[in-house]
């Protein structure tokens, strides 16, 4: 009977603490981080509006405008000087002159009319395109590629770095084994962000750095791999065949690449499309990041580069931090640059 007794204290002690265990483990897992329909980034710390960012395109532009629609009058001075100052941004010539068109023939009442229609020309001209970063693969495969200098591993560190924030496994691939510091470069970002590294030896096959990539990736069940390419377009090496079969190597071992993002730095301006196309005839590029956005005051090049390369503009860089490379909102973008935005 007291042996009973024991055993079944006992056996209560053991399920109290067992118990005791589960629940302070489960108070231990971590909240997610992802804040579905938190505050709008503007509340969240260390995050400046996406006008403040764009301050030297708004100045350039916005206040331009503002001033135009300010003066209340809709001459023929009015109409030609909103052409210019859309042709200053950058937008580009010729689709400046549409948008004109396109808001002239509203027949706008006023200029506060004339504002409505320039804005809804503007986010009309970005409509009807897929800005989500596809993720159908397991892992989800992106290759960054684009000229050196334009901010590929930074871009693939800010890249890195939200993913991380969602609570996915993130793993870089440092697939530009020509220039000795690229590797080190991403590997440094990587152990910054809490991403897993894979490299390999000074002008090792940049295709096998790639495999292996994301053989580490299937390994580990992480969630994405993001391969880093080489950019140099003047070299003995073929850049353009070396992508080529990066792309080849990766689409075979994993069935699709999700995406192929080609950066593109927003101070060149409209020589970016030129540069761009050079990427375009080689790989099938299927979205654009912009970065340094914050570096310019035409930012307008938004509006030529998705007209003229008809590709989406997926993310934009408007800083060096870890958290300055937002998805692309079109009607944000178009308040910044009028001025209206936040
Ligand atoms: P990569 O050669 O294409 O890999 O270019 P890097 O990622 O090394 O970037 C080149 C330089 O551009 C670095 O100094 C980055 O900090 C800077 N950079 C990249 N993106 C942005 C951006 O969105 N804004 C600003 N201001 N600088 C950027
Ligand atoms: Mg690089």
């Amino acid at each position: 009977m007291e042996a009973l007794i024991v055993i079944v204290v006992l056996a209560v002690i053991i399920l109290a603490v067992v118990g005791g265990v589960a629940l302070t483990r489960r108070d231990r897992r971590p909240t997610p981080t992802a804040p579905a329909a938190g505050p709008a980034p503007a509340a969240l710390p260390g995050l400046r509006p996406l006008g403040e960012r764009l301050a030297r395109t708004r100045h350039a532009v916005g206040d331009r405008l503002s001033g135009l629609f300010g003066r209340g009058a809709l001459d023929a001075a009015f109409w030609s000087e909103l052409e210019e100052t859309l042709v200053t941004g950058d937008v580009g010539v010729g689709t400046a002159g549409a948008i004109v068109e396109q808001v002239r023939d509203s027949r706008p009442a006023d200029t506060a009319a004339a504002h409505d229609a320039l804005q809804a020309a503007l986010v009309g001209l970005f409509a009807g395109r897929d800005r989500a970063i596809a993720s159908v693969g397991a892992p989800t495969v992106i290759v960054v590629v684009g000229v050196n200098g334009t901010g590929k591993t930074t871009s693939i560190a800010k890249l890195a770095h939200r993913f991380i924030g969602e609570g996915k496994q993130v793993v870089l691939g440092a697939a530009d084994t020509f220039r000795a510091g690229a590797s080190q470069q991403l590997e440094t970002w990587a152990s910054r962000v809490g991403a897993d590294f894979v490299g390999g030896p000074s002008n090792s096959d940049p295709a096998a750095v790639a495999f292996r990539a994301l053989e580490r990736g299937r390994e580990t069940s992480a969630d994405v791999v993001i391969v880093d390419t080489a950019g140099r377009l003047h070299s003995n090496r073929n850049l353009m065949e070396e992508l080529t079969k990066i792309m080849r190597v990766l689409t075979r071992e994993a069935g699709s690449i999700d995406e192929t993002l080609l950066v593109l730095d927003a101070t060149i301006g409209q020589n970016a499309i030129v540069q761009a196309r050079t990427f375009t005839a080689a790989v099938g590029v299927s979205g654009i990041v912009l970065s340094k956005l914050d570096g310019t005051a035409r930012g307008g090049v938004v509006v030529a580069i998705e007209q003229d390369l008809d590709l989406p503009v997926k993310l934009i860089g408007v800083g060096e931090g870890m958290e300055d490379l937002v998805a692309f909102d079109p009607e944000a973008f178009v308040d910044a640059l009028l001025g209206d935005g936040r």
